[in-house]
């Protein structure tokens, strides 16, 4: 299985508009490694997408993505979705719709039921956004219920928490196992089935304990109920007996560069995810 991170940042993008902070000075200066889109991560071997940040048609641009046939919503946040345009953008020929010929074959939209609810309660003064999608031809959606295939990757969802309105999903192919668990995913679900993966892909992370502005984040701090700490994803990964970890969802308010997380790394024994990170599996 290829996977292409083409966007390992977090809720906003780095360099974030305005800031005039080290990271984000250092990001427009630099680019490429040094700034980040919002989290969404590609699987070439199926032209699979997972989740639409707002920034999602920039970040197929980078990556040089050519196509997409699927789109896999983890969670409705806004962060992961209000890319939704993105429809148009990749099927939408406004000469041929004006000439009456159909869009080439639709997206197909994957949620569970209940992600998929979620999803629906995203509109546009016309309704839900993804029925206009739907009626455009540009779109379909596909209820996961159970494990399914496309071509010989086995796609599971395993919900987070009792609400189940967040996946974490599980790419399967010739005994070879990767999870990609990008956001909201505390308590993280520690099913039998997510044992002996390859690849753990993990967003929900902070970053040290001292983070942007010499902030610390100290035992108390509520920061800690929300998201994992590094040591809480080494935890995961014993427990769960995963080879490797690579940590994405990355924020600019965790103060560090593309240069920290590389030192980091041989810190931690984990990899720190960015834009364009080809992973083999
Ligand atoms: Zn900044
Ligand atoms: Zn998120």
């Amino acid at each position: 299985m290829k996977f292409i991170i083409i966007g390992s940042g977090g809720c906003v993008c780095l360099p974030k508009p305005l800031c005039q902070c080290r990271i984000c000075v250092e990001a427009r200066k630099k680019g490429g490694r040094y700034k980040r889109y919002g989290c969404s991560l590609y699987l070439e071997d199926v032209s699979l997408l997972v989740d639409t940040p707002e920034d999602i048609a920039h970040a197929l641009n980078a990556s040089d993505i050519r196509t997409v046939e699927y789109i896999l919503y983890t969670h409705r946040d806004p962060d992961h979705t209000l890319g939704m345009r993105i429809f148009e953008q990749l099927r939408l020929e406004w000469i041929d719709y004006y000439e009456k010929i159909p869009p080439r074959s639709p997206v197909e939209v994957c949620a569970t039921p209940e992600v998929m609810e979620t999803l629906n309660g995203i509109g546009i003064g016309y309704g839900a956004i993804l029925d206009y999608y739907v009626k455009m031809g540009l779109a379909n959606r596909r209820l996961i219920t159970e494990p399914f295939n496309i071509g010989n990757i086995q796609i599971s969802a395993v919900p987070v928490g009792k609400s189940k309105s967040v996946s974490v999903f599980m790419f399967e192919n010739d005994g070879r196992k990767v999870i990609y668990a990008p956001c909201d995913c505390k308590p993280f679900p520690m099913e039998e089935s997510l044992q002996n993966a390859d690849l753990l892909i993990i967003g929900n992370t902070f970053v040290g304990d001292t983070l942007k502005n010499d902030r610390s984040i100290g035992a108390d701090h509520p920061l800690r109920q929300e998201l994992h700490s590094i040591e809480d994803v080494l935890e995961i990964k014993r427990k769960l007996f995963v080879n490797d970890i690579i940590v994405t969802h990355i924020e600019e308010d965790w103060g560090k560069s593309y240069d920290d997380y590389i030192t980091l790394e041989d810190q931690y024994g984990v990899k720190f995810a960015y834009d364009g990170m080809v992973v083999e599996v």
